[in-house]
């Protein structure tokens, strides 16, 4: 006989914890099964300790930046393993919190055990099975490997945030916002970096008035070095425990290596075949608008879905409005997946909602469409001893010029586009924009004085 519950949660990541907490206080009986550590993907292997990683190394960018302004200090070392040793220990706070605090406090119920469906509302855990009319599964994704020769000897952004010690050279593969992020943040501390992408430049489903200014600062990284155009071949490990990477046009030789080619879902290991749910040939599952898949009562959050906005403040969002429908009476309360801003923790930082000027003359035809666009360097990087620019995009459509995209680029663009992204999602025109009076001197009083 299995245990019943009015609703069995798993995975204990951004989406799972959210929909059992906001479920537990509308007094839904949760049951929440975690086979690793609470919080998921982001907690433990990225964004938590990947903004650590991102602040360390723009205080790195900040002693040039200090130095413009008069300041002068000796010799400036990093220690990775300090650094390393505070992060994982605010990490397990975290952890351990979500652990005695916030699912004991909101009354979910949690094992920890690798969960497998057996019926559409049955799962088994640990050798005891549970049943409950609602099914949610949040389980999130894993890091790709190619299958090429030597892929082994890489590792992914899981082993990076491992790593004991700084590696005096790395070479990243990827183009996404992940391989972008771990390369300028080893630039930043010293590393010998090599960016390897297939294609003549990464993030190119960005604006591309932003990415042009990105390939400006990576060109002008001496301790980076973007490899454009290239696939990688083998990987081959030396005497020295160095590896040495080919590519079609060239060796590489580096310490440690990073695939971030994209990521896989964890769909094919939690027994969806003894249920009726569909999925994917790409291992995604398809949901209606309110998350819920061909089966009745059995829903999907986070980045199982696929698509662009794999980001736990969407697995968070989609797992809270879940439960307020379904146990709160919010009848038509659902996540929309449109105007979800987003930033990449480059160096500068990458700020962007809504769509880019080609989707946008895709959508609604050249004629419909008007861009704004500003460069400049902003007063505070005037003084560095490196200046980097700031660039902004504003793409409008239509005669009442309604905005449909920002895009940014610059130091401070990441504090800077939640206010602007709830202008956009409200709707606001330009118009709206000019009639806002600018806040001076700030960068972002660019983006209400544009002509
Ligand atoms: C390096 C990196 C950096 C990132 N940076 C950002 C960022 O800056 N901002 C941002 O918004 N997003 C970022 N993300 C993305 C973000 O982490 C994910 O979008 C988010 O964690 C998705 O939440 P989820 O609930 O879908 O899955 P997850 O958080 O991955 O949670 C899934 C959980 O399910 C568990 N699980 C899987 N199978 C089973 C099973 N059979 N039984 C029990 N448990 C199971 C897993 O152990 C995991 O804990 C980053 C991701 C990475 C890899």
């Amino acid at each position: 006989m299995s245990k019943q519950y009015d609703a069995i949660i798993i995975g204990g990541g951004s989406g799972g914890l959210s929909y059992a907490e906001r479920a537990a206080s509308y007094g839904v009986k949760c049951l929440l099964i975690e086979k690793d550590k609470l919080g998921g993907t982001c907690v433990n292997v990225g964004c938590v300790p990947k903004k650590v990683m991102w602040n360390a190394a723009n205080i790195a960018h900040m002693f040039d930046d200090a130095k413009g302004y008069g300041f002068s200090f000796g010799e400036t070392a990093f220690s990775w393993k300090i650094l390393k040793e505070k992060r994982d220990q605010y990490i397990s706070n975290i952890v351990t919190w979500y652990n005695n605090s916030y699912m004991p406090d909101a009354g979910v119920d949690v094992i920890h055990g690798e969960a497998k469906l057996v019926d559409n509302n049955t799962v088994s855990v640990n050798g005891e099975t549970f049943s409950a009319k609602i099914i949610v599964v949040s389980t999130g994704g894993y890091p790709l490997v190619p299958e090429i020769k030597g892929a082994e000897h890489g590792i992914t952004s899981n082993e990076f945030f491992a790593l004991e010690d700084a590696p005096k050279r790395i070479a990243v593969v990827g183009a996404g916002y992940i391989a972008v992020e771990i390369a300028q943040l080893m630039a930043a501390f010293g590393t010998e970096t090599h960016l390897i992408c297939r294609g003549d430049m990464v993030l190119r489903s960005f604006d591309e008035y932003v990415t042009k200014h990105l390939k400006e600062v990576l060109d002008n990284d001496d301790q980076l070095t973007l490899h454009p155009k290239s696939n990688v071949q083998s990987v081959e490990k030396n005497e020295d425990g160095s590896l040495t990477v080919t590519t079609e046009t060239e060796t590489i030789v580096v310490d440690e290596l990073i695939w971030a080619i994209g990521r896989g879902y964890n769909t094919h290991n939690i027994g969806l075949e003894n249920t009726d749910v569909k999925v994917n040939a790409d291992g995604t599952i398809t949901v209606d608008k309110f998350q819920e898949t061909n089966v009745p009562n059995f829903y999907v959050l986070g980045d199982i879905m696929g698509g662009q906005f794999q980001l736990t403040p969407v697995a968070i969002a989609a797992g809270r409005r879940l439960a307020d429908r379904l146990h709160n009476g919010m009848t038509d309360r659902h996540l929309e997946y449109n105007k979800i801003p987003s930033i990449v923790f480059s160096h500068p930082p990458i700020g962007t909602t809504g769509i880019t000027e080609k989707e946008a003359i895709a959508e609604y035809g050249e004629d419909a469409v008007r861009c704004y666009t500003a460069s400049f360097t902003a007063m505070y990087s005037n003084f560095s001893t490196k200046p980097v620019k700031t660039a902004m995009k504003m793409v409008c459509v239509g005669d009442d010029e309604k905005i449909v995209g920002i895009h940014l680029i610059g130091p401070t663009v990441d504090e800077m586009l939640q206010g602007f992204a709830v202008a956009v999602k409200m709707g606001a025109r330009k118009k709206d924009f000019d009639d806002t009076v600018a806040l001076h001197p700030t960068a972002a009083e660019e983006l209400v004085t544009m002509r």
